[in-house]
Formats: C-alpha cells, sequence, structure tokens
C-alpha cells in the first residue's frame, strides 16, 4: 500500500494483480462532495495514478461512504456570482481535463459505483472505461443537475452526448435529470453490469480489467462517429429544428434557462472536438450559475427542503415517536388516500366510516393504486399483500382502541367532527395524537369539542393524497409543542414535507392560493381576453392555467368560501380585496349556470364525457374580452399578489419560517418552481427587494391596495434582507 502525493481523502491500494484501488472516502464528511478540497484529492490522485500507469495493470475508482460520489457542493455554486465566475470556469476545466487524462491512460479504469452515483459523481464514473453499479434499493444513478436550474459541467454533457447520440442523451438524462435506480440505469445504458455484493462489485471490477487491458473510450476509437449523426450530418438536418421547437412547447414560456443552455451545450458540443465541447459546457454552466433562477432553485429545492426535512420546525426537547396503529376517521376520497400513505409507512390502520361497505370501498383505493404498481413491476405482490393487510375497515369504535393517532377526514361539518372525535377519543391511547384534515375550519374551534386541545392539531392534506408531497401542519391556540414534535415526526414517517402554520383563516396555502385564482378573475372582470389569462399562468410557470383550475375546484365551493371571508373579515373590520373575484363567480354560478367541471359547465365547455373543450364563448359576451394588458403585467399581478400577501402572513404570525413559505408555495399550491417560492422571489425580483418593493407599490397605485406592501417589506426594502 502506498499513499506517496495523495491526500487523505483518498486510499491508494495496489493489489498482487497490480490492479489500483482508489477508495474515496472525504475527511470528516457523510459524503464524498464535489467541493474544492476534494476535487483537489481527486486531482492529485489521478495524477499519482498517471505516474505509476506503466506498473499498474488497472484502476478501480469506488468509495467508502453510502453514496459513491454525491455530486457538486451546492453551497460553494450558491457563491459564485460575475466578478468571480473565472473561479469557477477554471476549477471545472481543470477538472475535466483530469476526467480526460483518465480515460485516455492507456490501461482500464472502471468505476465500482458503490452506491448513488449523481451529479458529478456519475461524470467521474462517464471518464471511466467501464461501470458496474451495485443492485441495492436506494442507490440512484443520472444527472439531475437541470432540476436545480443547472447544467452538468464535468463532462456529463459531453460524454453522454458521444454516448447515446444528442436526442437520447437530451430525453432519457439531461433534460429532465432522471434518478434512475440500477437496473434503469442500465437498461438505459448509463451503467455497463450490475452486482449483487460490494464484494462482488469489486471482483467484477477486477476481471473486466484483467479481460480488457486494451480498455478505451468509443468516441478515442478510429472512426468513431455519435450516434445518429452529428448537427452537421444529412441524417440529423431533419431533427435538428424539431429540437428546439420541442424545448418551447415543454417549456411553455416559462423563464426556465437551464433547458435551453442543455440543449445548446449538446449541439455545439457535437460538431467540435472533445475538450472544446468541454470548454462550451463550461461557458453555458457558467451563466446559469450567475443566473437567479438556479440561484432560486437551488435554494429551496435543496436548502429550504433539507432544513425542512430535517424537522428544522420541530421544536427542540421531545423524543421521536413511532407511530403503530393509526385511526383514519372518514374513507371517503381524503381518508383513503390517508390510509395509503400510512400502510405504506408500515403502520396499521383502522378506517372507519359509516358502514363497513363505506370503509371497504376506502381499503379498495389503496388495492387499486397496488395493483396498478405490480402489474408496472414495481412491486412485489407480496408487498402489495402485506401493505393490504395493515388495512382494516370498520364501522365500530371499539377497534380503534390503543391507536396513537386519529387522523379525521370526514364531512366539512364542524359538528360531525366534533362528535367522531368525541367518540374516538374514549377508546385510542390516553396520549393519541388527534389530528384534522380540515381545509377551512379553525383548528382552535374544533378544538374545543375535544378532552384534550393541547394533544389536537391539522393535518392538511392535498388531494390526491399519494401523489401530493406536502402537508400544512396547522398549529391552535391550545396545541402544545410536544404535540407539534409528533404531528412533524408523523408527516415525515409518511414520507411527506411538512410545513407547519399558525391556525388562522385559510392558514396559509389555502389563503395565499386565492391570489392566483381571484386576480385571474380580477383580470376578467376587467375585459382582458379569458385566453390571454390562461396563456399569462402558464408563462410564468403555473403547473395549471387559473380559470381551468377554477372549473377543477369547481366554482361553487370558492363563491362559498368568498362570502363567508367576506363577511368574517368585515366583522373584524378587515379589507378582503375580493369584490370583483365574488361578482364573477357569482355571475357564473347564479345567472350563466356554469359551475364548473363536476357540473358539465365552466370557464370552459365539456362535452358528455367531461372532457375539457374550449373556453366557453360566452365569456367575451358576459364580461368583455378586448383590454389589453401586457403578458408580463398579468404576470407580476399573479405571483406579486401572493408574495405580498404571504408577507402578510408572517406579519399575522400564520406562517413562521421562509423554508415553510418556499416550499408550501411550490409544493402545496403550484407556485412557480423557477422562481424558488413566494419568498424567494421577492429576494431575486430585478432590482432586488427595493425592486419588488417599487414595482408592488406601482401595481398597488394603477390596480389597488391588495398589491401594497405591507411595513415589514417597505422596511426591508431600505435594509435589503427579509426574515434574516
Ligand atoms: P368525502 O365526502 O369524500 O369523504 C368523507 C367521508 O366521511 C365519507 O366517506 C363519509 O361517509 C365519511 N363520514 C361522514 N360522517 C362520518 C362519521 N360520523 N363517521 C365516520 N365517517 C364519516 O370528503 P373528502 O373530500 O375526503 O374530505 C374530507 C375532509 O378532508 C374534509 O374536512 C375536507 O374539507 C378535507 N379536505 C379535502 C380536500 C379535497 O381536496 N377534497 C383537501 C384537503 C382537505
Amino acid at each position: 500500500m502506498s499513499d506517496i502525493d495523495i491526500p487523505e481523502d483518498i486510499r491508494y491500494d495496489v493489489d498482487s494483480d497490480g490492479i489500483a484501488t482508489l477508495t474515496l472516502d472525504a475527511v470528516g464528511q457523510s459524503a464524498n462532495t464535489l467541493g474544492d478540497r476534494f476535487s483537489a484529492a481527486l486531482a492529485a490522485a489521478i495524477d499519482h495514478v498517471i505516474a505509476e500507469k506503466d506498473s499498474l495493470r488497472g484502476v478501480v475508482i469506488t468509495s467508502a461512504k453510502k453514496t459513491f460520489v454525491a455530486g457538486t457542493d451546492l453551497n460553494q455554486i450558491r457563491g459564485y456570482n460575475r466578478d468571480n465566475i473565472a473561479e469557477l470556469a477554471a476549477m471545472l476545466n481543470a477538472g475535466k481535463a483530469g476526467f480526460r487524462a483518465l480515460e485516455t491512460l492507456g490501461i482500464p479504469v472502471v468505476a465500482a459505483l458503490n452506491g448513488s452515483a449523481l451529479g458529478g459523481g456519475l461524470e467521474l464514473a462517464l471518464a471511466c472505461h467501464h461501470r458496474i453499479a451495485l443492485d441495492a434499493p436506494k442507490v440512484e444513478i443520472g444527472l439531475p443537475e437541470v432540476q436545480l436550474g443547472l447544467l452538468p459541467g464535468g463532462g456529463g454533457v459531453v460524454r453522454t452526448v458521444r454516448m447515446f447520440g444528442i436526442q437520447q442523451a437530451l430525453l432519457s438524462v439531461l433534460l429532465q435529470g432522471q434518478k434512475y435506480p440500477p437496473a434503469k440505469a442500465l437498461a438505459v445504458g448509463l451503467i455497463d453490469e450490475l452486482a449483487a455484493t460490494p464484494e462482488e462489485l469489486i471482483a467484477q471490477a477486477k476481471s473486466w480489467i484483467k479481460a480488457n487491458p486494451d480498455a478505451c473510450q468509443p468516441w478515442d476509437r478510429k472512426g468513431y462517429k455519435i450516434p445518429g449523426g452529428a448537427p452537421g450530418s444529412p441524417a440529423f438536418a431533419q431533427i435538428l429544428p424539431a429540437l428546439p421547437a420541442n424545448l418551447r412547447k415543454q417549456l411553455k414560456g416559462q423563464p426556465m434557462p437551464a433547458p435551453r443552455a442543455i440543449l445548446a451545450a449538446a449541439v455545439e458540443g457535437a460538431q467540435v472536438d472533445i475538450d472544446s465541447a468541454g470548454l462550451i459546457e463550461t461557458r453555458y454552466l457558467c451563466e446559469l450559475v450567475i443566473g437567479p433562477v438556479s440561484k432560486n432553485m437551488i435554494s429551496s429545492f435543496f436548502f429550504d427542503l433539507q432544513s425542512i426535512n430535517k424537522g428544522g420546525s420541530r421544536p427542540d426537547g421531545y423524543p421521536v415517536t413511532e407511530f403503530r396503529k393509526a385511526a383514519v376517521l372518514g374513507a371517503g376520497m381524503m381518508g383513503a388516500g390517508i390510509a395509503y400513505v400510512q400502510a405504506r409507512a408500515g403502520m396499521t390502520v383502522l378506517l372507519k366510516d359509516l358502514s363497513v361497505e363505506a370503509a371497504e370501498k376506502g381499503k379498495d383505493y389503496s388495492r387499486g393504486l397496488l395493483d396498478k404498481a405490480v402489474a408496472k413491476g414495481k412491486m412485489t405482490p407480496q408487498r402489495r399483500d402485506e401493505i393490504l393487510d395493515r388495512i382494516i375497515p370498520t364501522a365500530d369504535y371499539a377497534d380503534l382502541e390503543g391507536a396513537d393517532l386519529v387522523v379525521e377526514a370526514v364531512f366539512e361539518d364542524p359538528e360531525v367532527k366534533k362528535q367522531v372525535f368525541a367518540d374516538a377519543e374514549k377508546v385510542v391511547a390516553a396520549d393519541a395524537l388527534l389530528g384534522s384534515n380540515t381545509s377551512t375550519l379553525p383548528i382552535t374551534g374544533l378544538a374545543t369539542g375535544v378532552e384534550r386541545p393541547a394533544d389536537f392539531i391539522g393535518l392538511h392534506f392535498f388531494s390526491p393524497v399519494d401523489k401530493m408531497p406536502l402537508v400544512e401542519i396547522v398549529v391552535g391556540a391550545q396545541t402544545s409543542d410536544a404535540t407539534l414534535a409528533k404531528a412533524i415526526d408523523y408527516t415525515l414517517a409518511i414520507k411527506k414535507t411538512p410545513i407547519v402554520v399558525n391556525d388562522s383563516r385559510g392558514f396559509f396555502t389555502s389563503r395565499v392560493i386565492a391570489g392566483f385564482l381571484d386576480e385571474a378573475l380580477e383580470l376578467l372582470h376587467e375585459g382582458v381576453s379569458p385566453v390571454s389569462i390562461e396563456q399569462a399562468g402558464v408563462q410564468a410557470g403555473y403547473p395549471a392555467p387559473p380559470l381551468q383550475l377554477f372549473d377543477e375546484l369547481t366554482l361553487t365551493l370558492p363563491l362559498k368560501i368568498h362570502r363567508s371571508m367576506e363577511e368574517g373579515y368585515a366583522a373584524e373590520g378587515r379589507p378582503t380585496y375580493t369584490q370583483n373575484a365574488t361578482g364573477v363567480l357569482a355571475r357564473m354560478v347564479e345567472e350563466l349556470g356554469r359551475g364548473g367541471r363536476s357540473a358539465g359547465a365552466g370557464f370552459y365547455d365539456y362535452d358528455e364525457n367531461g372532457k375539457r373543450g374550449k373556453l366557453w364563448p360566452g365569456l367575451r359576451e358576459a364580461f368583455g374580452g378586448t383590454t389589453e394588458i401586457p403578458l408580463r403585467e398579468m404576470k407580476d399581478r399573479m405571483m406579486i399578489r401572493q408574495s405580498v400577501d404571504t408577507v402578510r402572513c408572517f406579519d399575522e404570525g400564520v406562517l413562521r419560517t421562509v423554508a415553510d413559505a418556499n416550499i408550501g408555495s411550490i409544493f402545496g399550491i403550484g407556485y412557480p418552481a423557477w422562481s424558488g417560492g413566494v419568498i424567494q422571489f421577492i429576494k431575486q425580483y430585478e432590482g432586488g427587494i427595493a425592486g419588488f418593493v417599487s414595482r408592488a407599490q406601482e401595481l398597488a397605485d394603477r390596480y389597488g391596495e391588495r398589491f401594497a406592501p405591507s411595513q415589514t417589506l417597505l422596511d426591508s426594502a431600505k435594509t435589503g434582507t427579509l426574515f434574516e
């Protein structure tokens, strides 16, 4: 064994066959992350191998951590701006030169992926001649940079294009950043072999080296051509124009620079030699790194999410609670979904409805989802049966005896809810968590119906429960910290992301989503064409346009909520800013008889099977449709209204942390992902917080008080910081 010249982060062993193994093991870190220090260690290790290559038969690269290499150090990436970006370019280009030296070493180099290889980790592996991955659960392989507004800048674009051809590399690896389990990665071609155990992984790597002494990358062989043709080739000439057109269709006008940069780096890089392609890739990545969108996405999808999932809002000092027996009251749409996610997480679930038949129907929902997973080969029939066996339908409260958790999802009626809690409380464990999935009723009010209000809390799920990642935890006036800690433990146990809000009308999500929806109604009221309104919503980056979303929700429910909110606010002497929106809803429902999709007619027309057709032509007659407002102004109105109201939520003590606001807005209510969330949008607005505030004031002068920034924002415009 020798470790001359190599920092302690990488072990270097040579076996009796002359095969060197580099074991990546960043000192004092739980994962190998490609920051300054570890990149330097890797470069030193590669130099060392180059110096010794004449005495070596081959090289295996593996890791001593749970993952192979975790990717780039995002903390470092966040710190680059126009002034210091040249440092990043130099570091990337030096890294690429090292990778290039590795793949042109003249002896075989094998990546033995003992765990996940994502981003930079996979890029290192792609610079090896052969890749073998341990076939274990949780191992993921891919280049997910696009999901953070970045592109793979360690040769990932250059090499996947040369391995698969431009189109295939874009579709299966780069543009969506798919993370594949090992067997899928093998099918796609990102890896070459699977290994069943860590020992076999290394043994297979060494036997490949012995069998392939002349290993060489395909692109370094004479006569190599890019699969599917280079951009200049006749074969490719027909596809080329379709690529940007397809991308435009996919992005729908959202400001997402990363996919465009990836496409450009792939096409431009395919026309030049591999080293020049690497420089092109670096240039595009540097542009993305200094732009606002990658900073937004890294801030929310990495740092905010990490803080939340580590229990950032969980009160300190309470031991983690494990839930074993859960009671779900109400087996309707929500209860059935909640039962499913709990059973998947290993809990025994008593699913209670008015009759056993109704409860059985709720269980059928899980059966349907699990059967589908089995049919697709994603789950074994045994695992399906295990999960299903854990759901016990019942109509008898006695069966809930000893349950350590109650989640209530019966009708949205305070009296019914109070009654079911009163009945359940008699039989469940004396310290069971008492959670309600109400979407509108104040938690503090519902808590008056139970004996233990300190144990009562809101667990607001989103529909469909199995797909939506968020749970909005609502803390009532009497809810204890111990209960909040338990609710966060529960939410993390069912693999959802918890955000924590204090009790108030509409909580955070239902209140702030209304800003987007109501602004669309304001525009309609002003006589803007409904087609343009929908277009503005889509181009801003909302997953569904606002009028379409209204139809899905039905117009009757929002109308009811608007009216009760207006009454409630009037009693408190607070403004609601909703009169025009309520007027549009009332006309649609009460005069024009168009209550939404379930009514067969809403802002859109529907055929007899409920399939959505075009926007209803009568809208123009009813509301005008000739007022012209620039798209940018409409997009700003939707997003700024929501952000201004979010700051009011902080002012009123509804929200507690910025991470909760950002993640809640993207995961719960479809706020545009590129923005990094409702608060991040303010911080990264053109001109910073001051720029946002002056734009909000401009909109307030033109359209009304709903856009007026609160004192908190006015102060932030001066200090340049918000909730820090
Ligand atoms: P649903 O009508 O589909 O289901 C309600 C179920 O409760 C029915 O199966 C009913 O038989 C059962 N039920 C009624 N009284 C009962 C009793 N006394 N004991 C046991 N079961 C009883 O309604 P849903 O859409 O599932 O909504 C349930 C709750 O979740 C409501 O409070 C709603 O506001 C809330 N919520 C709904 C959504 C959504 O998108 N639908 C989203 C978040 C929260």
